[in-house]
């Protein structure tokens, strides 16, 4: 099949697949997680994931036998065109469909692709990030979670802090420290289940009035070998593979037409346009054309790194950098356009527009933080891309 032909059979079959519910932006709390107890808070929502879920389109590149698509990178880029074009909502939200998936197709043994694979692609487990510790941020290696080798399995004890979704996923993806001796070669790479004994979870409430975060702990959780990724001790090398596909996903988050805010050039009408849409200060007018033309630019670019499946940790950091920079900015000039509208938290004088801008304003001064802060990308780019010394 052409790629042509692709795109316009793609086209028909979201055409007459996605609901008109999914069609429309979509507000935090109605994002499907999937898990063990899936929640749909929007009615279409189900229908959209299990359409998409039997096409294999929630992992689109990924082989048909462990639940993806099979598509082609090319193919892919024109399935997210398309999707965007109509303005589809994502059906699933998942770290296990871009970090844990993604590392397991490089990694994993066949049985363990066979075994985590086709649940993630169907949204049937939740999964959260066991990285950073409240010692163990930017400086990652540094952490202490400890896994003690007890023959069959592993006692883990520690701390992890900043788990996103914690309270809600399933299963883990965790980082623990398998030799006290060494730093980076004493860490390894585990999986489990977060309704194990011992483990406690505790959510930490955002400045944007969400709670998404939570502090986790570890008392004596018992965990099988063979859910050890990669080898003992040899998780450093895997962490850093895995947020290099971390920070891939978290670049595309302000991507044009994500699907949470209307485009931006309708919200710039909206808030700073004459009776024709036209937007009259000519400060505000030449700000919003020249973002325009950057997240034009960083499309075209990200296209192009990803169209070979490259998430190498310099380009990773680039995209990282780059476009959660740009989704900050994004959200300060919408700031710049509402004017007084965009500073409202509740109440009837402001819209539904108007209050989700404020909460993406406070979310998206997280977004050059997590996977990663800023200055962290800027001193890999530094080292791994123009070779500087340390
Ligand atoms: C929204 C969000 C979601 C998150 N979700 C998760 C999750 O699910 N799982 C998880 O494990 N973690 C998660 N995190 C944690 C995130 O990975 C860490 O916050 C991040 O790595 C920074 O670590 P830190 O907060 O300890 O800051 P620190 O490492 O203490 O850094 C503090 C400041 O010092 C700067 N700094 C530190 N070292 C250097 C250096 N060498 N050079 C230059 N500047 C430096 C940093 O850039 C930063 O400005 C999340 C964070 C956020 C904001």
């Amino acid at each position: 099949m052409t790629i042509e032909e692709f795109r316009s059979e793609t086209r028909a079959w979201l055409e007459q697949n996605c609901p008109a519910g999914m069609r429309t932006p979509m507000p935090d709390e109605e994002r499907v997680w999937g898990g063990k107890a899936p929640v749909f808070k929007h009615p279409e929502s189900k229908v959209w994931m299990e359409r998409m879920v039997e096409r294999g389109w929630t992992a689109p590149t990924w082989p048909r036998e462990f639940g993806g698509g099979g598509l082609s990178h090319e193919q892919a880029s024109v399935l997210t065109g398309e999707m965007r074009r109509l303005h589809c909502r994502p059906p699933l939200f998942s770290f296990g469909l871009g970090m844990l998936g993604p590392l397991l197709l490089d990694i994993g043994t066949q049985e363990q692709k066979q075994r985590y694979l086709p649940p993630i692609a169907r949204g049937e487990i939740w999964w959260c990030q066991g990285y950073s510790e409240p010692g163990a941020g930017s400086d990652l290696a540094n952490l202490q979670t400890r896994a003690e080798d007890q023959g069959d399995h592993y006692l883990v004890n520690g701390q992890k802090v900043w788990t996103s979704y914690a309270h809600q996923a399933d299963w883990i993806f965790c980082l623990v420290r398998t030799d006290t001796t060494v730093k980076h070669a004493g860490i390894s790479f585990l999986l489990f289940d977060m309704h194990s004994p011992g483990v406690e979870v505790r959510p930490i409430k955002l400045i944007s009035g969400a709670s998404a975060f939570c502090e986790t702990f570890f008392d004596n959780v018992k965990v099988p070998k063979t859910q050890l990724i990669g080898e003992v001790n040899g998780g450093w090398a895997i962490a850093k593979q895995l947020l290099g596909h971390e920070r891939a996903m978290i670049s595309q988050l302000g991507a044009r037409g994500a699907g949470r805010l209307p485009p931006l050039e309708d919200l710039a009408r909206k808030f700073a346009g004459d009776e024709n849409g036209r937007i009259t200060d000519p400060v505000l007018r030449d700000s919003l054309a020249r973002h325009l033309m950057n997240d034009r630019a960083f499309e075209q670019t990200s296209k192009r790194a990803m169209r070979g499946g490259d998430a190498g940790s310099g380009v990773a950091s680039m995209l990282k950098y780059y476009g959660t920079e740009q989704n900050k900015r994004k959200l300060e000039l919408l700031m710049k356009l509402a004017g007084s509208s965009g500073l409202g938290w509740s109440g009837e004088e402001f819209d539904d527009d108007e209050l989700a801008l404020c909460r993406y304003w406070l979310r998206s001064k997280g977004n050059s933080i997590e996977g990663g802060t800023s200055e962290v990308q800027l001193n890999v780019i530094a080292k791994r891309v123009l070779g500087l010394p340390d």
